[in-house]
């Protein structure tokens, strides 16, 4: 879907500002882009929608060449949000929202529907087409802003800090929001941040910058299990790796010990019934193709009791992946007897 080969960028010609990039993302991927400031993502970003254009190297698009590409039909495919998303003060969130597909000379009833649509992803409801953006919450505006993004079904996103500006809590609920989007709407993402709690929460698979070159390419917990050097480990800090290696031997043990599974559709209720009837007080959590996800305790259910009954959230929130190495992965298959696909 989206490639890089050998892309470089150098501004008026003097130090790199992203140096020799190349890597190759599927269709319906989540890529997270993390760096210090100063790294190059803002350019990369800017380089994949054509708002600049490579030194050096070239970018392909569902195999076309990018800079061959009209930029203004380019960029109709490709929805791009930004942390300072400009909503346009004097337009209601229903015009605000359908920008693109007024470019695309859609009609009047169509877009309508289309904003109705839109705010329904984020539960928000018809009320809140004629409004203005400033009688908008600053989580509602950013919500506005992603929607505009996603309206004309572009199947690429460019995501630039979008969540940036946020309160951490509200910030929290919009990564949620939008990842279980995102995983309904089956859209290539790539995001950019530079906080690495963001990163591992959303990434499918995350990018690793410094100085505008790559450091480490790979799933979080490929990253968590391995950190390339001790760039990639400060930055995921000692704390974060301290408790995702305490998190894989907690699996081992359980998987060892006693495999008790629940989905992770299922409830908090369910789980804590599950637990009494077996007499066990954590669980393994698979998702529908018996996929494992992570696990649950009381202990974790019991303080996320008053934010939600959904295990799937439970484990978002905690970061309680498991590792997806080759060996965890093959004790998994022989002990639960399921077909184990990461
Ligand atoms: P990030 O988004 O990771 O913070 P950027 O891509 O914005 O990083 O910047 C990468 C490097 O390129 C920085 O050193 C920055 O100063 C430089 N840079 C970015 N934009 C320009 C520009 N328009 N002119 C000159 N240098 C720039
Ligand atoms: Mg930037």
């Amino acid at each position: 879907m989206l490639k890089f080969e050998n892309v470089s960028k150098t501004y008026k010609g003097n130090q790199y500002a992203v140096k020799n990039l190349s890597f190759e993302f599927d269709e319906g991927e989540f890529i997270v882009f993390i760096g210090p400031s100063g790294c190059g993502k803002t350019t990369t970003m800017k380089m994949i929608n054509r708002l600049i254009d490579p030194t050096e190297g070239s970018i392909l698009i569902n195999s076309q060449n990018a800079q061959e590409k009209d930029a203004v039909k380019l960029r109709r495919d490709i929805g791009y949000v930004i942390q300072q998303i400009g909503l346009f003060p004097h337009m209601t969130i229903q015009e605000n929202v359908t920008l693109v597909p007024k470019l695309m000379n859609w009609s009047k009833e169509q877009r309508k529907e289309r904003a109705k649509e839109l705010l329904e992803l984020v539960d928000m409801g018809e009320e809140y087409l004629s409004r203005y953006p400033n009688e908008l919450s600053g989580g509602q505006q950013q919500r506005i802003g992603v929607l505009r993004a996603l309206a004309a079904d572009p199947p690429l996103i460019l995501m630039d800090e979008p969540f940036g500006a946020l309160d951490p809590i509200t910030r929290d609920t919009l990564q949620d929001e939008f990842k279980n989007l995102q995983q309904r709407l089956g859209k290539t993402i790539v995001f950019v941040t530079h906080d690495m709690d963001e990163a591992l929460k959303l990434a499918d698979r995350m990018v690793i910058l410094r100085d505008g070159e790559l450091v480490q390419m790979g799933t979080p917990d490929e990253i968590l299990a391995a950190p390339a050097n001790e760039f990639v480990e400060e930055f995921i800090g000692k704390d974060r790796l301290l408790q995702s290696r305490a998190t894989v031997q907690t699996v081992e043990q359980l998987m060892n010990a006693n495999p008790i599974t629940i989905s992770e559709g299922a409830t908090t209720s369910e789980a804590v019934q599950i637990m009494r009837e077996k007499r066990v007080d954590s669980l393994l959590v698979t998702n529908g193709n018996g996929t494992l996800k992570g696990y649950v305790d009381i202990e974790m259910i019991e303080s996320n009791r008053k934010n939600t009954e959904n295990i799937s959230d439970i484990l978002l929130s905690k970061l309680h992946t498991v590792n997806k190495d080759a060996r965890v992965r093959d004790s998994i298959s022989r002990i639960l007897k399921i077909g184990v696909s990461f």
